[in-house]
């Protein structure tokens, strides 16, 4: 049985005094989470305050990028062993931001897997197909592209301590969430894909769904066999909704 995980992406929001009052109320009710474990993932500047105020609670925190590099001359980058000194648990990798605006390709994404895994942190690498990809029928084929950039990079043994998040970038932010039974099936596809190469750990991986959770359809997509949690964008904001996703997790 694999632990549930609901991990928030705040994306680029937050400010000190809203991060203080969304980390207090995520701790008076996180004790109502019975079975997810919890994490957010806020912009680096703010890694500092929110390492201090989880420390010694049941919620991680990670990064929502690295770099691909070993620290050195990269003017705005943020190196993965400089999130481990902030207690990062996650990383998130590949997220179809990053992709579509900053020309993220597999390759890279796959660097900045295999950099997170050699500080220890674990990648969330996210895959997921645009609208027109699943117009067209290409859902499999991209998203088989994307974790066979990992694969071939790292071999199948590292996604045994990674996490993937299934997100179809026209769920994201946009209000249109995948049916259940849609997000099952591609990630059956995923554990299926990975099966082929290890059954040990495709039965291990965590597979998140990610794409308009909200407290009304967490359960009902969570549900389902192959969905281990999520990844959660705008409802991560605000501490109610966020708990509700995470009471969720089955
Ligand atoms: C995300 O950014 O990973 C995401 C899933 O966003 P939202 O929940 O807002 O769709």
């Amino acid at each position: 049985m694999r632990q549930s995980l609901v991990v928030g992406n705040w994306k680029m929001n937050g400010s000190v005094q809203k991060n203080q009052s969304l980390l207090e109320s995520l701790k008076q009710g996180i004790g109502s989470v019975q079975q997810a474990e919890v994490a957010v993932c806020p912009p680096f500047v703010y890694l500092q305050q929110v390492s201090e105020l989880l420390k010694g609670t049941v919620i991680a925190w990670g990064g929502q990028n690295l770099s691909q590099q070993a620290p050195g001359a990269f003017t705005g980058e943020v190196a993965a062993s400089m999130l481990g000194d902030f207690g990062c648990k996650y990383v998130i990798v590949g997220h179809s931001e990053r992709r579509a605006l900053y020309g993220e390709s597999d390759e890279l994404v796959a660097e900045k897997f295999a950099k997170a895994q050699s500080v220890g942190l674990i990648p969330i690498l996210c895959v997921g197909e645009l609208l027109e990809q699943r117009e067209a029928g290409e859902t499999e084929k991209v998203v088989k592209r994307q974790l066979d950039a990992v694969i071939n990079l790292q071999g199948v043994g590292a996604l045994a301590k990674s996490v993937i998040a299934y997100e179809p970038v026209w769920a994201i932010g946009t209000g249109k969430t995948a049916t259940p039974a849609q997000a099952q099936d591609v990630h059956a596809f995923i554990r299926g894909r990975i099966a082929e190469l290890d059954t040990g750990v495709a039965e291990k991986v965590q597979i998140l769904y990610g794409g308009s959770v909200k407290g009304n359809n967490a359960a009902e997509l969570f549900a389902m066999t192959d969905i281990d949690g999520g990844l959660i964008g705008g409802a991560s904001l605000k501490a109610d909704d966020f708990l509700t996703i995470c009471q969720a997790g089955k």
